[in-house]
């Protein structure tokens, strides 16, 4: 399988070039040149190790088939309890993928856990000796899964840089605390994207890169616009969609909806590529927060960054450039130079508008709305009252808009579930009608008073962890870090 980028057709790389650089020149993204095909039947009665090693081999065909065995084995048979793409059913057509079963309690765990060991690999594939310097830019679940996945790993570098006051208690803790040697994080005065700009304008600085080859140094992303953060995304709509077949809820060959709560676009678009290949997708089903500018965008075909930013109780959805929306746009038109000009109006005016056919074909395939906080603190409240099923307010944002989109209400829907209630028990207990204490930890303890689900180990293990990093930095020292670490 060959790879290409978003903006320029003239460019062909392995598999392993793409996950080792990350961002093609120019900015593009990395993109496979075709879909490979694969059915329900191709896949079924596979446990998930052994379907992650056949979806993920199908687009990585240089690895080695014992290395993606190994891994998958040891990532998703060992690190997820047991219970890597697990489905419950909630109640009526409704089902939760429940994604947070990983270390780190969010759904970012299925790719951060393999990516890491993708990108050591690439650089053996390709004869790679450079240090790897991996800056991350995190609205709270990327940074802490991609830190518990690089620690310690050799020839890696990893600085994590997450908005100021713009994440969970747990999730700073998550992160604040992590142990390794090659970890650095650094609050960021901003919001996500002027994080996400100012890893982005590094990338793309040429004075720096030039100063870290003179060192064999490199820098590469662990942020979903790598394509090895994408690829085992797409195994567990795959592998939700066998479940619900050996369950008997649905025929094989049947349509299923899925709806994922949305920030960067990544892990829907995983859902994309699902269907691409040939899985039976119905609806694909876009749920944003507040920052609704997807929502928007699929009304209308103008994408438009310019205005304001709120802060949710949803904040790994508080993103105004979803930055893997450029594949879809991508695959949609299938023309580098169109993606290339709406990308240069979109850093240039904060807009770009796609034409009538692309917005016509995009149509078919995805639907789009959003929740605000008020709704998903009620389908918070709800759920638990009617079906006894706690969520977190990611999650109920998506529940929300399945619930009030025009779907139909006998095909079976999938709703991604992307992170643990615990992760968010402050939000999760006011939902519930509860009042918070203002402490991470005794928060922990009422949840579990009340749902009775047991709190994860490695949350309830941060409390009285020492706190290795402290430092607020400016997006433009980023560059240093860079440089320095
Ligand atoms: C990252 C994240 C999302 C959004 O996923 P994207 O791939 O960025 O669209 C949703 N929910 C949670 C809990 C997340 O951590």
């Amino acid at each position: 399988m060959q790879y290409t980028s978003t903006r320029d057709s003239k460019i062909n790389v392995s598999a392993s070039q793409a996950i080792a650089k990350g961002l093609a020149p120019n900015g593009g993204l990395f993109v496979p040149t075709q879909f490979p095909k694969c059915t329900y039947e191709d896949v079924k009665n596979l446990t998930y190790p052994q379907m992650a090693q056949k979806i993920i081999g199908m687009y990585l065909t240089e690895y080695d088939e014992n290395f993606l065995k190994e891994t998958m084995e040891k990532v998703y048979a060992e690190n997820f309890d047991g219970k890597a793409g697990f489905v419950k059913h909630v109640k009526n057509n409704e089902y939760a993928l429940e994604l947070y079963h990983g270390p780190t309690c969010a759904f970012k765990d299925y790719a951060l856990q393999v990516m890491p060991h993708l990108l050591v690999q690439a650089k053996k594939n390709i004869g790679d000796t450079h240090t790897t310097k991996i800056l991350v830019a995190t609205s709270g679940d990327t940074g802490k899964a991609a830190l518990d996945g690089y620690a310690d790993l050799e020839g890696i570098k990893i600085a994590v840089f997450y908005p100021n006051d713009g994440t969970s208690e747990i999730q700073r803790l998550q992160m604040v605390t992590q142990e390794g040697e090659n970890v650095s994080v650094y609050a960021i005065n901003g919001n996500f994207d002027d994080a996400q700009t100012g890893v982005k304008k590094v990338f793309t600085d040429e004075k720096i890169a030039a100063t870290l080859e003179g060192e064999n140094a490199c820098l590469s992303s662990a942020n979903s616009i790598n394509w090895g953060r994408l690829v085992p995304q797409i195994v567990y709509y795959f592998y939700s969609y066998a479940s619900l077949v050996e369950s008997g809820a649905v025929k094989a060959g049947e349509k299923v909806n899925f709806c994922v709560p949305t920030g960067n676009f990544g892990d829907i678009l995983a859902g994309y590529y699902a269907k691409q290949m040939g899985l039976p997708v119905g609806e694909l089903i876009c749920a944003s927060n507040k920052n609704n500018v997807l929502t928007d965008f699929f009304k209308t075909g103008v994408y438009n960054a310019k205005r304001d930013f709120y802060k949710t109780t949803s904040p790994s959805m508080d993103i105004l450039v979803s930055s893997n929306l450029e594949r879809l746009l991508y695959h949609i038109s299938n023309d580098a130079e169109c993606v290339n000009a709406l990308m240069q109006d979109l850093a240039q005016k904060g807009e770009f508008k796609i034409s009538e056919e692309m917005l016509d074909k995009i149509s078919g395939v995805f639907k789009a709305d959003f929740a605000s906080d008020e709704e998903a603190e009620q389908i918070i409240a709800d759920y638990a009252q009617d079906s006894n099923y706690v969520m977190d307010p990611h999650t109920a944002v998506a529940f929300s808009v399945a619930n009030k989109l025009d779907i139909d209400k006998n095909t079976n829907i999938i709703v991604l579930s992307t992170a643990s209630p615990y992760k968010f028990s402050h939000d999760v207990l006011t939902a519930l009608g509860k009042v918070p204490t203002q402490k991470a930890f005794e928060d922990l303890n009422m949840l579990n008073d009340i749902t009775k689900l047991p709190v994860p180990k490695n949350l309830a293990g941060l409390e009285g962890k020492e706190i290795r990093f402290e430092k607020v930095i400016e997006p433009d020292e980023i560059k240093n870090i860079a440089l320095q670490m």
